[in-house]
């Protein structure tokens, strides 16, 4: 196989792939593969449930907060936020990090006011801010963050207190690759496609307070509470992809939990900075130490040229997705959950080689 370095859709451990392989005709005895089975099914809701609980489980979700399995992407959550959640007189607070908070906060724009909490544009968005940048005004009605910049290759360490103002998180880079307080939060959402499986369904965890009292103008599909009440079966689920992404959660659980992720994350994600940090300045890192991603490496060669030669032969030599998100250019390493450590390793020991042949 690959070693594949994509952004997203990304890599799906191997064992979760070949398991879905054997059911994929007949599951469980059906007769027919998940995908044709109603949603209405007891097989298929038990599937559904599945995917809920164990994410629960794995995250450390409490009790007061619902789990919603939905459609449209990460995308379609920067405009249902705002419309659900911005209050009367009140604004959506967004922390500027980057290219994804940017598109959040266009969304919201076209919703309701908006402010900006905090921004690190100053510094080209290659640090996540300190917390006492970070200013939430009286009549915020929450406050967003993108707490992995994919494109950026920046992550937050740490999260402000907002007292009583909803936190919210576009974790789709990030959702279950470290242990997160899941309380500190009114909202976290994320696209499956990274971390969790293979695109077509998005995880909304939220706070039961604030499903409930959405403006009765919303229609009812980018309602909160419509999906709370019917358990995320409000319409046709995405089915194929809540199953798959109830077997990547069994393989994260196997594979000792969110906290063992965290961890081999770091040694996988040290390979490669390592690499940069000890080429002597052949490899710059683009994300500021402190703010250094453990999901998506940034870096750069010092000529143009030699990127574009870099990408084409790690493509000979089996490696995909590295280069550079078009907006900012240069090289990626995108190192989510299911990308083994071997790939790491083999990435390392071919910077290394290619230093060498060319520094
Ligand atoms: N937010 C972040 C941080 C992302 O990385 C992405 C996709 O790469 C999105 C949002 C958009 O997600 P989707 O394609 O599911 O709409």
């Amino acid at each position: 196989r690959a070693f594949n370095f994509n952004a997203g859709p990304a890599a799906i451990p191997l064992e979760v792939l070949k398991q879905a392989q054997e059911q994929f005709v007949d599951y469980k005895g059906a007769g027919m593969s998940i995908m044709e089975m109603s949603h209405r099914s007891a097989l298929y809701e038990q599937v559904n449930n599945e995917a809920q609980s164990l994410l629960r489980e794995l995250f450390g979700i409490p009790d007061n907060y619902h789990v919603l399995l939905l459609q449209g992407g990460a995308s379609t959550q920067f405009a249902m936020l705002p419309l659900n959640l911005i209050r009367p007189g009140g604004a959506g607070a967004y922390v500027m990090t980057g290219a994804w908070a940017d598109k959040a906060l266009k969304e919201a724009k076209l919703v309701g006011d908006t402010v900006i909490a905090a921004s690190t544009e100053a510094d080209k968005f290659m640090r996540m801010p300190d917390m006492s940048e970070i200013v939430v005004p009286d009549n915020a009605s929450y406050l967003h963050l993108t707490s992995n910049e994919t494109i950026g290759g920046t992550q937050f360490t740490e999260f402000p207190n907002t007292g009583n103002v909803p936190l919210i998180a576009d974790m789709s880079s990030d959702i279950l690759s470290r242990p997160i307080d899941v309380s500190n939060f009114g909202v976290i959402y994320a696209g499956a496609q990274k971390n969790l499986g293979p695109s077509g369904v998005t995880v909304v965890i939220i706070r039961d307070d604030l499903a409930k009292d959405s403006p009765k103008t919303i229609p009812s599909m980018f309602r909160y509470d419509t999906h709370v009440k019917t358990n995320s079966l409000y319409n046709t689920p995405p089915s194929f992809s809540v199953y798959m992404v109830s077997l990547v959660l069994q393989w994260i659980k196997a594979k000792g939990g969110v906290a063992q992720m965290e961890q081999y994350n770091r040694d996988k994600t040290k390979l490669i900075y390592d690499a940069i940090d000890q080429s002597g300045g052949f490899y710059l890192g683009c994300a500021q130490p402190q703010s250094r991603s453990l999901m998506n490496i940034t870096f750069r060669i010092h000529s143009e040229e030699l990127e574009k030669q870099f990408i084409k032969e790690s493509e000979q030599e089996g490696f995909i997705g590295l280069k550079g998100h078009r907006d900012v250019g240069g090289l990626r390493a995108s190192t989510y959950n299911a990308v083994p450590l071997e790939s790491c390793q083999a990435l390392a020991q071919f910077m290394a080689d290619f230093q060498k042949r060319n520094g």
